[in-house]
């Protein structure tokens, strides 16, 4: 059995995992957010002004604190402490993040502070402080979040189950979380799509005590846990992302996919092309606006699956190790990457080429311990953050020409990073 090479979530999980036995917080702090520097509002001409809004909420490698700032001006900061340094996710509707503080037990849910609301031809933006939502969940070992149809759903590995919320309710303060019962506790997810809800399953193999079981397969569920059909075959399932009317995630065998036809769950397996190289897809993230997904394939090289039309699978070598990668909501074309030796890449996903590099960061090797800090990249409309935590700093790239256009101090080892924002109308 291959295991599946882990890089976004992967460098994570072996930072997580490690640092349960290494790590303890020995304060705590209120949690309640401080606010640095008042938000200045920019005075519109009129009332019927476009405003452009991008805020960056970062984590610290090594401390429980999560600290938001304004990009167009980062003085305006806030911070927030939570119970455990974790990693961070954006809602796609960009309105709430949640923080997973896995080796803490504990999710903490913020609101981002800034709202869009599309409607007709154009967005509305309102803008606000952006707040620690009171409260919080707590459960055996959270770890992957996914959202979907406003819901968002994290599962609890050591738990056995997913805590789902809608996103609306998390906003108005109401924590009280649905639950789905998975059929042994595992490093999975379940999320609900349509009428039911897709789950990873475990092995009922018997585990050695603290060992979690290993992931053998996706199924669909009514809500109330009755299968649907049967299970398909994802040997160490691991990631998931949606992409068009797809949700799609990585096996040993291949992409397994899984979409809604007239109510009824359709599963897929894309196996991986014979001409490849024995590797496989454990970390996958889903294109907006065009149906299709960029997934890892080994440590030195991406793939970017189309589930419908063939080739399936385009590969794409980078020069070196991938540490993070990322897609640019607002251009689908584009992702991403930066490698070890510090290099960014803007690869095209229609070509399939890596189009331009710029190097960025120092080295950051992905030898030596899975959990040493290493940087994390997010989309800002047009820019690139580059979170540096050797240099205590977020690079502010160009995401056009790859061109350094601000570095942001941070103290600490800044580390996990999500962009909200956007353009809207103020009327
Ligand atoms: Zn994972
Ligand atoms: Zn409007």
């Amino acid at each position: 059995m291959r295991s599946i090479p882990e890089s976004r979530h992967g460098t994570s999980d072996a930072f997580l995992f490690k640092q349960k036995n290494t790590f303890s917080v020995t304060h705590r702090l209120g949690r309640t957010a401080v606010l640095l520097v008042p938000l200045i509002l920019q005075a519109n001409a009129s009332a019927d002004d476009g405003e452009t809004r991008w805020q960056v909420f970062v984590t610290d490698h090594d401390t429980p604190t999560i600290t938001a700032l304004d990009l167009d001006q980062p003085n305006t900061r806030w911070s927030f402490d939570v119970d455990g340094p974790g990693r961070l996710f954006a809602t796609p509707s960009g309105n709430t993040l949640v923080a997973v503080q896995t080796d803490d037990d504990r999710v903490s849910f913020l609101d981002a502070g800034i709202a869009l609301d599309r409607h007709g031809d154009h967005a509305d933006i309102e803008a606000h402080e952006p707040a620690l939502i009171a409260g919080g969940l707590s459960g055996p070992g959270p770890f992957h979040v996914v959202t979907h149809d406003g819901t968002v759903a994290t599962n609890f590995d050591r738990g056995g189950y997913v805590a789902l919320l809608t996103e609306a309710d998390i906003l108005e303060g109401d924590l009280t979380a649905e639950r789905f019962e998975q059929n042994h506790p595992h490093h999975g997810f379940a999320v609900p799509m349509g009428p039911y809800i897709v789950s990873s399953i475990a092995s009922d193999e018997t585990m050695e005590e603290d060992e979690l079981s290993p992931r053998i397969g996706l199924a669909a569920y009514e809500r109330d846990g009755t299968m649907i059909g049967a299970m398909a075959t994802c040997t160490d399932l691991h990631d998931e992302a949606f992409s068009g009317s797809y949700l799609a995630t990585g096996c040993a065998e291949g992409i397994l996919t899984l979409r809604d036809v007239e109510g009824e769950p359709e599963l897929g397996l894309l196996p991986y092309p014979d001409d490849f190289p024995p590797e496989t897809t454990g970390s996958l993230l889903g294109v907006v606006a065009v149906q299709m997904f960029l997934g890892d394939y080994g440590d030195d090289a991406l793939v970017i699956v189309d589930p419908e039309e063939t080739p399936h699978f385009r590969r794409v070598e980078v020069p070196f190790r991938h540490v993070d990668f990322v897609l640019d909501p607002a251009r689908p074309q584009f992702a991403y990457v930066l490698t070890e030796d510090g290099s960014l890449h803007r690869l095209d996903l229609l070509s399939a080429r890596v189009e331009q590099s710029a190097t960025v960061t120092r080295p950051y090797s992905m030898d030596g311990d899975g959990s040493d800090p290493r940087p994390r990249l997010a989309v800002a409309g047009d820019r690139v953050v580059v979170t540096d935590p050797l240099a205590q700093v977020l690079h502010v790239v160009d995401g056009a020409d790859l061109t350094m256009a601000d570095d942001i101090p941070l103290a600490g080892l800044p580390y996990d990073i999500v962009a909200v924002g956007g353009s809207g109308l103020t009327h």
